[in-house]
């Protein structure tokens, strides 16, 4: 048992929520907002899905199969429709639903922020930023499988940066941290008349990762800069089938592809945006049929680049917040821990070679 002084959850203020308030906060918050939360799919998978009844909502949970980006990035959606003929285009409303997304954990938090970097760079990207705007999350810890490795990029479970409440479990129920003035406006309007306060102390307990990375995460993009010909790459290319399912699963890959559908009679028309990914065949072709990364080793050379030190080298932050999904769902099984864990080997015998 350990006393986790580095949290800061020590120092916000606490309340004790049994699983019957917990059910009523939940009522509650669908007064204030759309609520969103993770929910069972199936006999083992996990969604984020729009809350109708408190009761469908999973608080123990390993991770959903779709990160959260899809309410701010949606896999597909219409920009705009045209009418060549008239010479008119319509660009699409986006709905500006206050929501509030629930019981979410911090890695999941952390792939928000970082793409939050990713679309403000540059010409910031409008819709998803509209998106954004009036979302409120609530953080709860979760318990780490074979997959996570949150801890390894520098991300605790009990990071709170922008939650505005926090929920540890405890026996029947959860401590609730207030961690910033809009959690503080929650509970003040719910906890009216309500003795929620809990004076009881509380420890959290460490939770071990099974999955670890070799180096700390500050050394990563390091070993990134000595390993682009490693031998890595290719090995890991004869088990990859290019499905890019760990593209598409991953809560900081941004990247899209927009197409135009034109109707039978031409001159009508939508432009259409969907996810699209580095490890797919077509995504670095150009016109003409060139393509600059056809090999498999190339492209998983370059998605991990993206992850550990291009984007790195621009905002200090790693973009791989350790969930886990792309190994999980890849169907070659191929493990983004150990593909680094290798190339850390590799890196670590160069150095030593250096040195002799
Ligand atoms: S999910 Fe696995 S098989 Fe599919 S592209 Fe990614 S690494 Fe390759
Ligand atoms: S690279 Fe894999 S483990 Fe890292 S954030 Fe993306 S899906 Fe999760």
């Amino acid at each position: 048992m350990y006393y986790d002084s580095n949290t800061g959850l020590n120092k916000m203020k606490r309340y004790y929520f049994d699983q019957p308030t917990t059910d009523k906060f939940v009522e509650f918050l669908m007064t204030q907002a759309e609520v969103i939360a993770p929910q069972k799919k199936g006999d083992a998978s996990y969604s984020y899905e729009v809350v109708t009844s408190g009761k469908d909502i999973v608080y123990d949970y390993p991770r959903t199969i779709q990160p959260l980006k899809k309410y701010f990035l949606p896999p597909r959606e219409t920009l705009l429709s045209f009418d060549s003929k008239n010479n008119e285009f319509k660009k699409t409303d986006i709905a500006l639903n206050n929501r509030i997304f629930f019981a979410i954990h911090s890695y999941e938090m952390q792939g928000i922020k970082r793409l939050d970097y990713s679309f403000t760079q540059g010409n910031p990207e409008f819709n998803y930023l509209q998106r954004r705007e009036n979302s409120i999350f609530i953080g709860i810890s979760f318990n780490p499988d074979k997959w996570h490795f949150t801890k390894s990029v520098g991300i605790s479970i009990e990071e709170v940066e922008r939650f505005s409440l926090y929920f540890e479990p405890v026996d029947n129920g959860f401590l609730v941290f207030e961690v910033d003035d809009t959690g503080k406006e929650l509970i003040s309007k719910f906890g009216n008349g309500l003795s929620l306060d809990a004076s009881m102390d509380f420890e959290v307990r460490e939770k071990e990762f099974k999955t670890k990375i070799k180096y700390h995460y500050n050394r990563l993009p390091q070993v990134f800069e000595h390993v682009y010909n490693s031998k890595v790459w290719s090995d890991i290319a004869q088990k990859c089938v290019g499905c890019g399912t760990c593209n598409l699963l991953c809560p900081t890959c941004y990247c899209f592809d927009v197409r135009d559908e034109v109707e039978l009679e031409i001159s009508k028309g939508k432009r259409e945006r969907f996810w699209d990914g580095c490890m797919l065949n077509e995504f670095a072709e150009v016109a003409g049929g060139e393509n600059f990364r056809e090999k498999l080793s190339s492209r998983t050379r370059h998605r991990l680049h993206r992850k550990f030190k291009y984007i790195t080298d621009h905002s200090g932050e790693l973009h791989c917040v350790g969930c886990g999904r792309c190994t999980k769902y890849c169907p070659a099984n191929i493990s983004i821990v150990e593909i680094i864990n290798n190339l850390i080997e590799e890196y670590s015998d160069h150095q030593k070679e250096q040195i002799i």
